[in-house]
């Protein structure tokens, strides 16, 4: 991607935030699921942004890509997340792993916004270790028959087509079971789902559950080669690590720039607040998490695109592996800190959903815990420095 086109991709990513900004508070404050997060960003061309150009795409490198993600992220988590879903974990295993058919027919009709897509791996008995889950595969008469419960998607409840993993049927106690990654299609029969309304934020983005019940699944929409599920999950969670990183910078950046107007405006005790030196502490701390998660995210990045020009290096992969990590783990506990502080700025205004920081602290909270939570990065992280004997799981 040229400069040029950097530059038009973020005009766009801009004007979409613009158009969000209004619709979305009131979407948050009503509780209600934001429907103009799709049409506008097929608007302004943003449903494909890392995809590569020959499918329909905006053909971004990863440190644009995040760049783009930071700027959505300044309008809420609710809104990035469904990037998130689409992009990062959606279109990206299909982008790395599909056949030249599965791309063919998933990636220029998800940038279109014709296929919403979302990322199933998360069950209700397997989270941080997604080897335990139970759901099934077999193959019928040409076709792979999906049985099994997915629970806590990102757009599960409004997606076209989901990447779902599975352990084939016949091996699923036996000594080498095989998780294999498909893109199931959400209109076939015995597909059901049921929003999760109930959670502590981003109410107007989709979370969901769904049952897969002899869920039938054409062999051509197989992801790499059976077996291969596992390798693909965890790739997906580089690409989602990083949004979700990139994401709660631009939160960092917003409750900076929320503090700043606010603080300089509100007078107490006959002065502006920020001229009360412990207001100045929360806008130092949360500049420090705005430069130093900055500087996070465009390493891990650069890491990912320095793995993607040669995708035979493995080192290269397994470096991109653990800056995402790091990166992840960093920048969601800086946004977390950084929220707080903001709300503690607002005073009392802060704990009301009417304004951005409360309704930030709110939604970031999730990012300590989806896509690898914290105690896993911590563990991936430490034993990346211990070695291999140290790793706590496999
Ligand atoms: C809003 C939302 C959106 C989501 N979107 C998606 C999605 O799109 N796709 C998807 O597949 N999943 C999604 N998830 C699921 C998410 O990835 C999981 O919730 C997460 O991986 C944690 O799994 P769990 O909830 O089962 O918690 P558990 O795995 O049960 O963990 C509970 C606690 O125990 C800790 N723990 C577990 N094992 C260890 C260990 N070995 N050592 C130390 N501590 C440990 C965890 O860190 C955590 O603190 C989403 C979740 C939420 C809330």
């Amino acid at each position: 991607m040229d400069r040029k086109e950097r530059e038009a991709l973020m005009n766009d990513v801009e004007s979409f935030c613009q158009e969000i900004r209004p619709i979305e508070e009131l979407c948050y404050v009503e509780h209600r699921f934001n429907d103009q997060v799709i049409p506008l960003a097929k608007k302004h061309n943003i449903l494909g942004i890392p995809v590569p150009k020959t499918h329909g795409g905006r053909g971004a490198d990863c440190v644009t890509y995040c760049q783009a993600l930071a700027r959505i992220g300044r309008e809420g988590t609710g809104v990035r997340t469904f990037f998130s879903g689409h992009t990062s974990i959606g279109q990206a295993p299909i982008m790395y792993f599909g056949s030249e058919e599965l791309k063919k027919r998933y990636l220029p009709a998800s940038v279109k916004g014709e296929k919403i897509l979302a990322f199933g791996l998360t069950e209700p008995d397997a989270g941080s270790n997604p080897l335990e889950m139970t759901s099934t595969y077999e193959r019928q008469k040409g076709k792979f028959i999906l049985n099994g419960v997915k629970y806590l998607i990102s757009n599960g409840g409004i997606a076209d087509a989901i990447v779902v993993f599975a352990y084939q049927k016949q091996s699923a106690s036996g000594k080498n079971p095989r998780v294999s990654a498909f893109v199931l299609d959400t209109r076939v029969e015995g597909f059901n789902k049921e929003d999760l309304t109930a959670k502590c934020g981003m109410p107007s983005s989709n979370t969901a559950m769904f049952e897969m019940s002899n869920c039938a699944v054409p062999e051509e929409n197989l992801l790499g080669e059976e077996g291969d599920g596992f390798r693909i999950a965890m790739g997906a969670l580089v690409t989602g690590r990083l949004s979700v990183a990139a994401g709660c910078l631009g939160v960092i950046e917003d409750c900076l720039h929320e503090v700043v107007s606010y603080s300089t405006q509100r007078h107490q005790h006959g002065k502006e607040i920020a001229r009360h030196q412990l207001v100045q502490d929360h806008i130092a701390m949360i500049e420090m998490h705005r430069v130093s998660s900055e500087v996070m995210v465009k390493r891990a990045a650069e890491a990912k695109d320095e793995a993607d020009a040669m995708p035979n290096q493995s080192e290269l992969k397994k470096q991109a592996d653990i800056w995402a990590a790091k990166a992840k783990f960093f920048v969601t506990n800086a946004a977390w800190d950084a929220a707080d502080r903001a709300v503690q700025v607002f005073g009392g205004r802060g704990w009301s959903t009417l304004y951005r920081p409360g309704r930030h602290l709110n939604d970031v909270r999730v990012c300590r815990i989806y896509e690898g939570a914290d105690e896993i990065l911590k563990l991936k992280i430490a034993s990346s420095v211990l070695g291999k004997e140290y790793e706590a799981f496999k």
